[in-house]
């Protein structure tokens, strides 16, 4: 194979997602970035895709990925969804400024390869297809962020740049990112179908995810339908609780912003908790905090509604979406208690755990301690033995003694080492803290991208010390609060 055709090879490409009609988007091309050049890349995610170093280093790589030549054998097209935003009906929405280029056989399985920023589409509504640099990084940090933290997301595979302006609120420069995952379908795509009466249409979508993604349940007792509502409301809860045990406040969950298979999806206004403050709103578009930290359980229970009414038209009864989405209710609660309990070094949870996590959650809530610091510290306190690192965090130190010491007696059990061990596996030393991003973001503005190669290496390992990294382990500076991140993008 020679370093032109890696990406030009006709028989690894697919279009499953095409099959299934012209109702469900448009074929197009992307629209070329003007002289474009590399933000970054992940090679670790390359490699596991089968594309060489070689090859991602090669001008046709560069090509390809910023949307000036499209490979041999991909037929790109946007898709359309709808979908609620903001709790609102908001009609016809889809991808305004993504491209799927296809499906590419992958040594991962098959995935799906979307260009985001590569022009303007049917679905463009008032934008104009294209996505700023500033975004384009945080997207492409976060998703390996995240992936490298054992939560469900897209990947991302590289950025590209060019200098062709791009209006927001001031004058930026367009980028492209490359992002890949087993499918981007949403609960949008469901609810553009349902809203419109298409159930033919509805019924070909859902049967497609059912045989991709959900086959067991083709064979569930009852109705299908409800099955997979059943099975991603119980993804959706995973999700979810990984969200909330690591910190992570997603600021637009909108139904179009779901995705069907339970992964973290379009990274936008999105933060890193610093401290923990659970009303924390991280979108600055979103007045009313709608999608503020501690809402964000109930919020993905509301747009699982959404997917269920959309099903309906599937159903024989709306018990059937009911009892599906009870489900949710269960699963959260028990997942959340799992993701805690690891980061409380419990080798299993027990009824009274419960009750730990909650104390532990107000104490941290009562005196805005630093999220990430406080496991890490905790962490490192069981592993060394000493908690006056832990306790220093807090002004309440009694308050956190009287919490220390059941704590201190329900692990007294376990090996200390082995669970303080565990701990440092469990809760990491970097997030992509708001202010990191931007650092590395206002370096990128100025030609200098080794902020975003060196961000994207710890953000990969976050479990590791990194020696000579202190800083972006620390606590954020006073300017971080000042940093205000919205929905445009
Ligand atoms: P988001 O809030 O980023 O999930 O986007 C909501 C909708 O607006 C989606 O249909 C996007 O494709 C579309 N959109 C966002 N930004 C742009 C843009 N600059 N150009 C075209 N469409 C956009
Ligand atoms: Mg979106």
């Amino acid at each position: 194979m020679t370093l032109a055709t890696e990406l030009d090879a006709p028989t690894r490409w697919n279009a499953r997602f095409a099959t299934l009609g012209e109702a469900f988007g448009t074929p197009l091309a992307p629209q070329a970035l003007p002289a474009p050049y590399w933000v970054g890349q992940n090679l670790p995610l390359a490699r596991q895709l089968g594309l060489s170093d070689a090859w991602m280093a090669s001008d046709e790589a560069l090509a390809i990925f910023s949307g000036n030549r499209v490979p041999d054998g991909s037929a790109p097209l946007a898709s359309v969804y709808s979908g609620h935003q903001f709790g609102v009906w908001a009609g016809q929405l889809g991808d305004g400024r993504a491209l799927l280029l296809g499906e590419w056989a992958t040594p991962l399985g098959p995935q799906e390869v979307q260009l985001k920023g590569a022009g303007l589409t049917p679905y463009s509504r008032m934008g104009d297809g294209r996505a700023v640099l500033r975004s384009s990084i945080r997207e492409f940090l976060c998703s390996e962020a995240m992936h490298a933290l054992g939560v469900p997301t897209t990947r991302a595979l590289c950025v590209s740049g060019s200098d062709a302006p791009v209006r927001r609120e001031t004058m930026e420069t367009a980028a492209v990112v490359t992002r890949v995952a087993p499918s981007f379908i949403r609960f949008g795509h469901f609810e553009h179908f349902s809203h419109h009466d298409q159930h033919a249409e509805l019924r070909r979508l859902a049967d497609f995810v059912i045989e991709h993604f959900y086959p067991e349940c083709a064979q569930a007792p009852g109705n299908p339908y409800a099955a997979l509502l059943q099975a991603v409301s119980e993804r959706t809860a995973v999700l979810l609780s990984h969200w909330q045990a690591v910190g992570f406040c997603h600021g637009v969950m909108n139904t179009d912003n779901m995705s069907i298979l339970g992964l973290t999806i379009d990274y936008g206004p999105f933060q890193f908790l610093d401290a923990y403050v659970p009303g924390h709103i991280c979108n600055h578009s979103d007045s009313a905090g709608r999608y503020a930290f501690s809402r964000q359980p109930n919020i993905a229970y509301w747009n699982l509604f959404c997917l269920g009414q959309a099903l309906l038209p599937l159903m024989d009864e709306q018990q059937q979406a009911l009892d599906a989405l009870e489900s949710y209710k269960t699963v959260y609660p028990e997942q959340l208690l799992v993701r805690l309990g690891a980061k409380l070094g419990l080798a299993r949870t027990e009824d009274g755990d419960r009750a730990l996590c909650e104390d532990l959650l107000r104490l941290l809530a009562q005196d805005k301690v630093d999220h990430t610091i406080f496991w890490r510290r905790l962490s490192h306190a069981v592993a060394g033995g000493d908690f006056e690192p832990v306790r220093d965090l807090f002004l309440d130190r009694a308050a956190l003694n009287g919490w220390l010491a059941p704590y201190r007696d329900r692990i007294s059990g376990q090996a200390a080492e082995p669970t303080g061990a565990r701990m440092l596996q469990t809760n990491p030393k970097f997030v992509l803290r708001n202010h990191l991003g931007e650092l590395a973001i206002r370096a990128a503005q100025s030609k200098d991208f080794s902020g975003v190669t060196s961000l994207l290496h710890l953000l990969s390992h976050p479990f590791d010390e990194h020696p000579g990294f202190e800083a972006q382990a620390d606590f954020p500076p006073d300017w971080a609060t000042q940093i205000e991140i919205s929905c445009s993008s």
